[in-house]
């Protein structure tokens, strides 16, 4: 086994100590972000805080993309869902699973995380951390720099790939020993921790739920369009109503043939129905007077038009009108 180990980096101070500490013991270390399924198609992370905050580390940066295995497990986590719809526990081990598999292509000797014991109440307990690490199939072989002290030696340890003396003992919930340290090796730009899961933010997860109770064949293009505009359901089908210009231009690029897009012909908000291509006229109806809501619309018909462009066709509707009691029964 080389000198040589997989960091799962989040781009938070903790995982940086995790990586300058190894780098200081001589071990390459190549770094792993693992991205959530519900960025952007053309998302692309290596302009991102993330890999800015790996900027002056002596480290390879990479990113993998989790798809419909991550989706998977997200519909029905087997250890639950935290406070909102992020499944911390199994996403930490389908992490693991997928480090493991780098882990051995890379002929490295181990995985390390920036885990700190008792940081959080649930996953970064001690007995949890080492349930995730039976579960992934990894025991031994997770190095947590900043805490190893309180954990059994791993393998590497033990076959002098790494230096125990040199790693660290930092319990708890605490951030001083951290913040020492970052100012000792000049780290100021670094994510807050967890932040940036939009899996554990109630609104995203609000939305998130509400559809994984009406449809189990979620991709990824369904969760990213929960981050865009206003959500409606009628007569159970979903309408996304895009808020500015920028959400317009999304929708119509997310549009494929099995959807249908509403395209206001006055000063007013696109729409998208991710997945129905036929809608009943009154869906039409009820949606496009939702767009006159949100646009600006004049008195006479062509001043009201709606196109709607479906898999077989298009059709021009007039906008009606709707109260906002009425929009509230559909707003999700
Ligand atoms: S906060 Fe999000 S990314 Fe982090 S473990 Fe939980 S679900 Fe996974």
């Amino acid at each position: 086994m080389k000198k040589k180990g997989i960091l799962l980096f989040s781009g938070g101070l903790d995982s940086l100590i995790a990586a300058q500490v190894l780098i200081e013991q001589g071990i390459t270390v190549k770094a792993y972000n693992f991205l959530l399924p519900y960025e952007k198609p053309d998302y692309n992370p290596y302009s991102s805080a993330i890999a800015k905050s790996a900027h002056g580390l002596d480290m390879e940066l990479n990113f993998v993309q989790c798809g419909d295995d991550y989706i998977k497990m997200l519909l029905d986590p087997p250890h639950g869902y935290g406070k909102n719809i992020n499944p911390c526990i199994d996403c930490k081990i389908l992490f693991l699973r997928k480090a493991k598999e780098i882990m051995i292509n890379e002929d490295a000797a181990f995985i390390a995380t920036g885990e700190v014991n008792g940081q959080r109440p649930m996953s970064q307990r001690k007995d949890m951390i080492i349930h995730i690490e039976k579960s992934a199939g990894l025991e031994r072989m997770i190095l947590r720099p900043l805490s190893a002290r309180f954990f059994k030696p791993t393998l590497a340890e033990e076959a002098g790939i790494v230096n125990r003396d040199a790693l660290l003992d930092i319990n708890g919930r605490g951030r001083k020993i951290q913040m020492e340290m970052a100012k000792k090796y000049g780290f100021t730009d670094y994510a807050t921790p967890a932040g940036g899961c939009l899996l554990t933010e109630p609104h995203y997860s609000a939305r998130a739920k509400e559809l994984f109770a009406t449809n189990k064949s979620i991709t990824s293009r369904d969760l990213y369009l929960l981050r865009l505009g206003r959500h409606f359901r009628i007569e159970g089908v979903k309408i996304v109503v895009a808020r500015n210009a920028d959400e317009t231009n999304n929708l119509i690029n997310l549009r494929n043939n099995n959807d249908t897009l509403f395209s206001t012909q006055f000063q007013g908000p696109s729409m998208l129905s991710p997945g129905n291509s036929k809608l009943s006229d009154s869906v039409k109806k009820t949606a496009a007077a939702i767009a006159a809501r949100y646009g600006k619309p004049g008195k006479e018909d062509k001043e009201r038009e709606v196109i709607v462009y479906e898999r077989d066709g298009q059709e021009t509707i007039i906008a009606g009108s709707i109260a906002d009691e009425q929009i509230n029964c559909f707003k999700l």
